[in-house]
C-alpha cells in the first residue's frame, strides 16, 4: 500500500507524482514505474510492465474470458477453448488478443498429462487422512495445461549479518568468533505469479523451477495448452516482493557464513534490495480443481519437474474422536439438557411433592445451561463442526531458499569484520580452559 508523504516529489523520469511505498521502502512513480531511494533519490529500477512492443497481427490465437470466474486465458485454434481451464465453466467469451500478452521467456512443458495425473494421485496418497474418494474423482482426468504468467524479479540485495560462529580444531579447541558482516549480492529469477486466479501459496509450493531451461518466448510452445495473461504487475505486489526478497537477503547471511564455521548462530536484522528489474515469463502448470464436501480444492503439478501439490481435505471419519465430540457429543449435550429439563419438570408434577422441588430446580438448571450454551456457544459449536470437516492435513511447502536464486555472475561483496571472541580447550578430564581475546 502506498501513501502520500505530503511532500510532493516529481519523478525525474516522467514528472509524474512519486509515492512512498512502505513495503519496499522506495518512492514509486505509478506513471512510468521508476523507483527511487527516498534518501538519495537514486534510481533503483523500474517496476512497470515492460514495453512489449507491437504484437504481430498474424496472430492465430485469441483471448478467452470466463463469464463465470473472470479468468482470462489465451489459446490458439488447436486448443479451441470450449471451457474455462480454471472453473470448467463453458461460458467463455472470445476476444482479440490484447497487446500486453507477449512474454519475454517461457519454460516449455516437459511433463505430460498422464504423468501429472499419476503425480497428483501419489501426492494424495502421501496423506493418510485424505479421503480416498478423491483418487477416483473424474476431475483428475481433466488436468489442464496452463502457462501461468510469472514476474521473474532481479535485484541487488543487501544485508547486515551479526552473530557468532564456532570453529573446532582437533575436536578439542573451540574458537568462538563474533560474526559481523555486510553483504551485497544479486538474486535473479525470483518468481512471483502475476495471476489472481491461482493462489500465491500454491505457486510458492510448486517451486522450484529450473531456470536454466528458460527460453525466449515463442508462439510455437502454446498449441495444445492454455496461456494466461498476467493481471497483476510487479507494482501491484510490492508487499509480496518485499517479504520474499528481503527474506532471501536475510537467508543469505546464514548461507554465506555456513562454510567457514562448524556452528553458527546469526541474525540479520537489516535487509534491503535495490536495482529492481523484472522479466515476464510463462511457466508450465497442470491444474485441476476438485470439489469435496461442497468445497473447492485446487491441485497443481509443476509442468517442468512433475512436483504435485495442493491443499488436501481430511476425511472427517479419519479424524476420529475429535470429530465425534464436536459433531455429535457437544451439540447432543446441549439438546439433551433441554429435553432432560423438560422431562424432569413433567416428572416433577407427577410425583410426590417432597421430591418435586428438587426435580424442578434441577430442570431449571438444565434449561439454564442449555440456554446459555445456545446463546453464547452455539455459533462457535456450529463453526467448529464445519471447520472440522474442512480441516486440511497438508501444509504446502514454502518457496525455496536463497541459494536457488543467487546470480553468481554478479559480484558478491562481503565486508567482513568477524573477530575471534574466545577459545575453549577441552582437557582430558573434560575440564574447560578459556582464553579470552
Ligand atoms: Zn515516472
Ligand atoms: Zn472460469
Amino acid at each position: 500500500m502506498a501513501f502520500d508523504t505530503g511532500i510532493s516529489k516529481k519523478c525525474p523520469g516522467c514528472a509524474g507524482n512519486l509515492l512512498y511505498d512502505e513495503n519496499i521502502r522506495k518512492m514509486i512513480c505509478h506513471v512510468c514505474g521508476n523507483i527511487y531511494d527516498p534518501k538519495t533519490m537514486r534510481a533503483d529500477g523500474n517496476m512497470a510492465v515492460r514495453d512489449t512492443g507491437a504484437s504481430d497481427d498474424t496472430d492465430k490465437r485469441s483471448e478467452f474470458i470466463c463469464d463465470n470466474c473472470g479468468a482470462v486465458v489465451v489459446a490458439d485454434e488447436t486448443t479451441a477453448a470450449s471451457f474455462c481451464p480454471f472453473c470448467a465453466s463453458p461460458s467463455i467469451i472470445r476476444r482479440r488478443l490484447s497487446h500486453e500478452f507477449k512474454p519475454d521467456y517461457i519454460i516449455p512443458f516437459k511433463v505430460n498429462k498422464d504423468v501429472a495425473k499419476q503425480n497428483v494421485i501419489d501426492f494424495i496418497k502421501t496423506e493418510p487422512k485424505a479421503p480416498r474418494s478423491l483418487l477416483k474423482n473424474k476431475e483428475l482426468d481433466k488436468l489442464r495445461g496452463i502457462y501461468v504468467p510469472f514476474w521473474l524479479l532481479k535485484a541487488r540485495c543487501h544485508t547486515d549479518v551479526v552473530g557468532s560462529g564456532v570453529t573446532v580444531e582437533d575436536a578439542s579447541i573451540r574458537t568462538v568468533y563474533n560474526i559481523d558482516r555486510t553483504i551485497h549480492f544479486t538474486v535473479k529469477n525470483v518468481p512471483f505469479d502475476g495471476s489472481k486466479k491461482i493462489d500465491n501459496l500454491l505457486m510458492d509450493a510448486v517451486e522450484p523451477f529450473d531456470f536454466d531451461e528458460l527460453v525466449e518466448y515463442s508462439d510455437n510452445y502454446i498449441p495444445g495448452f492454455y496461456a494466461q495473461r498476467y493481471d497483476e504487475s510487479a507494482m501491484d505486489m510490492t508487499a509480496r516482493i518485499q517479504s520474499r526478497l528481503y527474506a532471501h537477503a536475510r537467508q543469505f547471511g546464514k548461507y554465506a557464513v555456513a562454510d567457514e564455521y562448524q556452528e553458527i548462530r546469526v541474525n540479520s536484522d537489516f535487509s534491503d534490495a535495490t536495482d529492481f528489474s523484472q522479466s515476464y515469463a510463462l511457466l508450465p502448470i497442470w491444474f485441476t480443481s476438485i470439489k469435496y464436501n461442497g468445497q473447492k480444492y485446487d491441485f497443481v503439478v509443476n509442468g517442468q519437474t512433475g512436483k504435485a501439490t495442493g491443499e488436501l481435505p481430511t476425511d472427517p471419519v479419519k479424524q476420529g474422536l475429535k470429530v465425534v465430540f464436536f459433531k455429535w457429543i457437544l451439540p447432543g449435550l446441549v439438546i439433551a439438557s433441554f429435553v432432560l429439563g423438560l422431562l424432569l419438570s413433567i416428572l416433577a408434577f407427577s410425583i410426590a411433592e417432597e421430591y418435586a422441588f428438587f426435580l424442578l430446580a434441577f430442570a431449571l438448571i438444565l434449561f439454564f445451561a442449555g440456554f446459555t450454551s445456545v446463546k453464547y456457544f452455539w455459533k462457535w459449536i456450529l463453526q467448529k463442526r464445519k471447520d472440522i470437516e474442512f480441516d486440511s492435513a497438508t501444509h504446502m511447502d514454502p518457496p525455496p531458499t536463497v541459494e536457488h536464486f543467487i546470480d553468481y555472475k554478479q559480484k558478491i561483496e562481503m565486508d567482513k569484520r568477524d573477530s575471534p571472541g574466545f577459545v575453549t580447550t577441552i582437557g582430558e578430564e573434560g575440564s574447560h580452559d578459556y582464553h579470552v581475546f
